[in-house]
């Protein structure tokens, strides 16, 4: 290949291997036709270098350093987001609302959290000593808070061993938790929603940032890499808009069985088919690229279906529906500002080779893409709150 010829930096013959072992970087005009995307940008490109320098050139400074990095850096935000959300355990102790949407969430702050969950579990031991002891036993037992507090342990009406069936105990799992009333005396057994479909989201998020990371790392390697990480790439972007749904749909239509499940279901057969499409060869004909870019859009935009139906449902009612919807709409602009960005090619196009290493079009994408998705991630925390207390 002509074009290629000139991408000898790390790649020409064994006998300029040998005498020309270190890696450059190189300009637009002498790449590959494959790895030719954006002529806007001028220079600073890695171009088939061997896979171990292509990989340690995540610790130097190129053209995709930032995109590699912006993304890297949103999967690690997402991780810790993931461990913050299985640590949360709602509380409804600190109100004495008994509707609402304002379930206590110590969000934010880990120590809080920490400690609370670890009064809530001693106070639960406790409660659960009513239920399981005898009358007289079950008062004598005390627990202690961590700074001393003693845990109130005086036993609710009409709780004796023979009642221990009508509480759940908390197992290792954290699924269900006994809360306190304000006045902490132990009559409450709160049992929050399942998170699952907020973890799907996260998975999909952190799937599709850590592949979008390698992509940019190594796909100038060889063209061969360059065709298999694009697909993967776009199955991450897939598999992030399918599990997008999840919340928006498990939490919105809880009380509507079939409606869950038809939107559900919906989203699993488009989020595949997208999947599909994006790793089969057969559906990467040039002459397809429409079809891929209407079955993305297409799965984006049938979001707006089911908010509009939750609002239509609950959005009088219920404060949750309204502040995950808001959420929600400032992920879609997010979203929507980021690939008019990535498609315009700005501000590279107003000033060619200015914003090769920073500030170019698609760094700037990859920045509103992890706004959009922590918009989401608040849109799921909105649910939780508001489903941990309204179930059906
Ligand atoms: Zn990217």
């Amino acid at each position: 290949m002509a074009a290629a010829s000139s991408c000898i930096a790390c790649n020409g013959t064994a006998d300029e291997k040998e005498e020309k072992r270190k890696c450059e970087l190189i300009g637009y005009e002498a790449l590959p036709e494959w790895l030719k995307d954006n002529e806007f940008i001028h220079g600073y490109y890695r171009c088939e270098w061997p896979m171990k320098e292509t990989i340690l050139s995540i610790f130097s400074i190129h053209n995709e350093t930032l995109n590699v990095w912006s993304h890297l850096i949103g999967f690690l935000l997402f991780l810790c987001l993931t461990i913050v959300t299985a640590m949360v355990i709602p509380r409804n102790g600190s109100s004495s609302r008994s509707s609402g949407s304002s379930t206590a969430y110590q969000l934010g702050d880990l120590v809080e959290m920490a400690k609370a969950n670890m009064t809530v579990a001693l106070r639960h031991e406790a409660l659960a000593a009513c239920f399981l002891l005898p009358p007289s036993a079950a008062a004598a037992s005390a627990a202690l808070s961590e700074d001393g507090q003693q845990i109130p342990t005086s036993c609710p009406p009409n709780t004796s061993s023979s009642h221990h069936h009508a509480i759940q105990i908390q197992g290792s799992t954290g699924n269900t938790a006994a809360t306190m009333d304000a006045a902490g005396t132990g009559t409450t057994a709160a049992d929050p929603i399942t998170r699952w479909p907020l973890f799907a989201y996260l998975g999909g998020a952190m799937v599709c940032l850590l592949t979008s990371s390698a992509c940019h790392l190594i796909l100038c390697h060889s063209e061969r890499t360059a065709y298999v990480t694009l697909r993967l790439d776009y199955a991450g972007i897939a598999a992030l808009i399918a599990t997008s749904f999840y919340p928006l749909a498990y939490y919105s239509f809880l009380c509507d069985r079939a409606l869950q499940r038809l939107y559900m279901g919906s989203i699993t057969a488009m989020g595949a088919a997208a999947v599909t499409a994006s790793l089969v060869p057969a559906f990467q004909a040039p002459q397809l690229r429409p079809l891929r870019a209407a079955l993305f859009s297409c799965m984006g935009a049938s979001g707006a279906l089911p908010i509009a139906h939750k609002l239509l449902l609950y959005g009088g009612t219920a404060p949750g529906a309204v502040a995950s919807a808001g959420y929600e709409a400032l992920m879609g602009a997010l979203y929507a500002l980021g690939v008019a960005v990535y498609a315009a090619r700005v501000p590279e196009r107003w000033a060619p080779g200015r914003f090769d290493l920073v500030g170019h079009s698609h760094q700037l994408f990859h920045l509103f893409v992890i706004a959009g998705a922590y918009a989401h991630y608040l849109a799921g925390v909105e649910y939780l709150k508001w489903r941990d207390v309204d179930k059906c």
